[in-house]
């Protein structure tokens, strides 16, 4: 598996510095297999894999993730995004009826999910009814009937002798639509679950039926309905149900079987409509809110190496701390390797400055933290890394001669490196006074 594929990279490449053209080429590589391994649409496929492509080149380095991990991380964030990000609740009406319209193809799971949508929502201490307006298939009215017993819900559906529109509007599906939401309001159900027709595939009358429902009923939610096991014409059926009836949400059923789930980011990705539920078997409570983040890593097939991620994330911040403190309890020399990476830990905290600006109380080190340049690290890294190993850790060694070289080396003036060297033999000063205090080693990248 990819999973399998990926660890084996990770074992040897921690840390390893910039992000390759090779490195990200390689694990893009990996990626695309594993989209279309779960069934992906290619069109999707070749759109998700360039744009992650494009951000990992332009991605900062973490000191925590090699770059195959680099990469997951990306690739994860983006599928979460496209599939929704935060798991969207059901729009609810602001006065009457909560109004919840189901399309979807033939046997995409319809009417299954009526009863679970029902019986889940009546646990939550609503009270739906469901409206039966497939009336094409002979058995389907019959069928939703069974469905609302086992989810213990009254069901609204036409009487084949049916005489007047509103209490018995046989054959007309739009009818039965308006009708039973007129049903609803009087016997004040708060939600309305309309099942209705679908077709083996997708063709016109079907859809304007749908779409004259639609527009009769004006429903809160349109729920498109899509067997996950689809595949590749995921796309040109959400596309045409999109276009038909504007749907408003996806749910993605059977996914209690083989399929990785590609439908959903296909879905997604084209219609850029979130997936709200997951259908997981025949029975009325296989259902679940959908969980994007758990989606994508069933989709790449990922085992749990998500989890390593975030684990080798967390554990660097405290490794880089454990060895500094280590450090000083040693009475070791603090040396411009230390001072790096610690320029790089405050990097690697991101949008820290950000988080600490919009803190209340942050007045006194605001001041400081915007002078704070995020560049100004990268200057420091490159005037480092233009030292030899010697003069990082006896700087007291860089004369003249050695500053101009490193100045050319780096790119800079001789000036910066100047400044750079003043402002470590502060820190320098500082840590050697905070290890003798016993105090926890600060941030002496930051000037002030
Ligand atoms: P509809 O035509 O869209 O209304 O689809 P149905 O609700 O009638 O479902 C078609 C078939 O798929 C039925 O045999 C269901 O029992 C089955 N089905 C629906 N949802 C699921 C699911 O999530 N998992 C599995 N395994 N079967 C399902
Ligand atoms: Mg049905």
């Amino acid at each position: 598996s990819l999973s399998d594929r990926l660890t084996a990279t990770f074992k040897n490449l921690r840390g390893k510095g910039r992000l390759t053209e090779a490195d990200v080429d390689a694990t893009v590589r990996e990626i695309r297999r594993a989209l279309l391994d779960a069934d992906v649409a290619v069109p999707v496929v070749r759109e998700f894999t360039g744009q992650v492509r494009e951000r990992a080149l332009g991605a900062e380095v973490s000191g925590a993730l090699n770059p195959s991990q680099q990469i997951v991380k990306i690739v994860n964030e983006e599928l979460v995004e496209i599939l929704g990000g935060e798991t969207r609740r059901i729009r609810k009406a602001k006065t009457g009826p909560t109004i919840i319209m189901l399309a979807g193809l033939q046997g995409a799971g319809k009417t299954t999910l009526a009863g679970k949508l029902a019986k889940w929502l009546k646990g939550q201490g609503h009270s739906p009814i469901l409206v039966a307006c497939d009336l094409q298939r002979p058995n389907a009215v019959t069928q939703l009937q069974v469905v609302g017993q086992r989810a213990g819900v009254p069901v609204f559906a036409p009487h084949p002798g049916a005489t007047s529109e509103l209490e018995h509007p046989a054959g007309d599906p739009v009818a039965v639509a308006r009708a039973g939401v007129e049903e609803a309001r009087q016997k004040l159900h708060d939600v309305v679950i309309v099942d209705t027709a679908g077709r083996l595939g997708v063709d016109a009358d079907m859809m304007e039926q749908a779409r004259q429902i639609r527009r009769a009923i004006v429903p809160n939610e349109v729920l498109f309905v899509i067997d996950a096991m689809i595949g590749q014409d995921a796309v040109n059926t959400a596309m045409a149900f999109d276009e038909g009836v504007n749907f408003t949400g996806v749910v993605l059923s059977k996914l209690d079987g083989d399929a990785r789930g590609g439908a959903a980011l296909s879905v997604a990705s084209v219609t850029g409509k979130p997936v709200m539920f997951a259908s997981t078997g025949e029975g009325v409570d296989d259902f679940e809110m959908f969980h994007p983040d758990r989606m994508a890593s069933r989709i790449l097939d990922m085992g749990d190496v998500l989890t390593l991620i975030e684990q080798a994330e967390k554990s660097w911040d405290k490794d880089e701390a454990a060895r500094m403190a280590k450090k000083f309890a040693d009475q070791e020399d603090f040396t411009l390797d230390d001072f790096l990476a610690q320029m790089q830990q405050i990097r690697n905290m991101g949008s820290m400055k950000k988080m600490l600006m919009m803190m209340p109380g942050a007045q006194n080190i605001r001041q400081q933290l915007e002078q704070f340049d995020e560049r100004e690290i990268d200057r420091v890294e490159a005037i480092v890394r233009s030292m030899t190993p010697h003069e990082r850790l006896a700087p007291k060694i860089i004369n003249g001669s050695r500053r101009a070289r490193i100045a050319r080396g780096s790119g800079v003036h001789v000036s910066e490196v100047n400044g750079l060297l003043e402002r470590f033999g502060q820190a320098q000063k500082m840590m050697k006074k905070m290890a003798q205090g016993g105090g926890m080693p600060g941030m002496p990248g930051m000037p002030g």
